[in-house]
């Protein structure tokens, strides 16, 4: 699974220096260029590490750390020009993990993130819910109405997209790019397939329909029971 990075820096030049690079050791990068569109994207897909600049303009580094803190245990690694004590301490009084001055080595910079990620707890099992529609992300099982079925990775993953957008509309680029990870071409019918198997699966003994299909654009997560 691609490790995500988010990076929230409003300078142009640095934030596309770190987007290339990190897309070029393989990670996979989200960009913000301020603070408020930062906390939008780590909430829609949260990622495995923050990289945040200090001075950013409007909600200022330390509030949108004290944010993400509140929010979520991501790693978050501050990027800033000032060097100065009482700036450290206050960025990791807001809940930063880690702190680099600007300008740093990007050499130095990958140092400083493996550590983190390294050091960061596993991701604790959770269960997502939608209507009678249970996935554990620890067994890697579904329930429904009592009754537990076994799902292959690929449906796994699936059904775990569905699971973290519900009432969504998912078109099929974006399940390929998710699920599949490449571009399998306009005329696979492998989502079809795969939409067909975890029907399969979550409607036995009659049960309603909840992975409806939103003909010409994709598939949605919704209980219209
Ligand atoms: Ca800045």
């Amino acid at each position: 699974m691609t490790t995500k990075i988010l990076v929230i820096e409003d300078e142009e030049r640095i934030r596309e220096f770190l987007k290339r690079g990190l897309s070029f050791e393989g990670y996979q990068v989200e960009t913000a260029a301020d603070g408020q569109t930062g906390l939008d994207l780590a909430r829609e897909e949260p990622p495995d590490l923050v990289l945040l600049d200090l001075m950013l303009p409007g909600m200022d580094g330390l509030e949108v750390c004290r944010r993400l803190r509140a929010a979520s245990e991501v790693p978050i690694l501050m990027l800033t020009a000032k060097e100065t004590i009482e700036d450290r301490v206050v960025g990791l009084d807001a809940g930063a993990d880690d702190y680099l001055v600007k300008p740093f080595a990007f050499d130095e910079l990958m140092a400083r993130m493996r550590a983190l990620l390294r050091r960061a707890q596993p991701s604790k099992p959770q269960i997502y819910r939608f209507a009678d529609l249970e996935l554990d992300t620890g067994t890697r099982q579904g329930r429904r109405g009592g009754h537990l079925f076994d799902l292959t990775a690929k449906e796994y993953e699936l059904l775990e997209l569905f699971m973290r957008h519900p009432r969504q509309v998912l078109t099929r680029d974006i399940i390929f790019d998710r699920v599949w990870d490449y571009d399998f071409g306009g005329e696979s019918n492998i989502i079809e397939v795969y939409v067909r198997y975890l029907r399969q699966k979550t409607e036995q003994s009659g049960m309603s329909r909840l992975i409806h299909t939103v003909r010409g654009i994709g598939y949605v997560l919704r209980d219209d029971g």
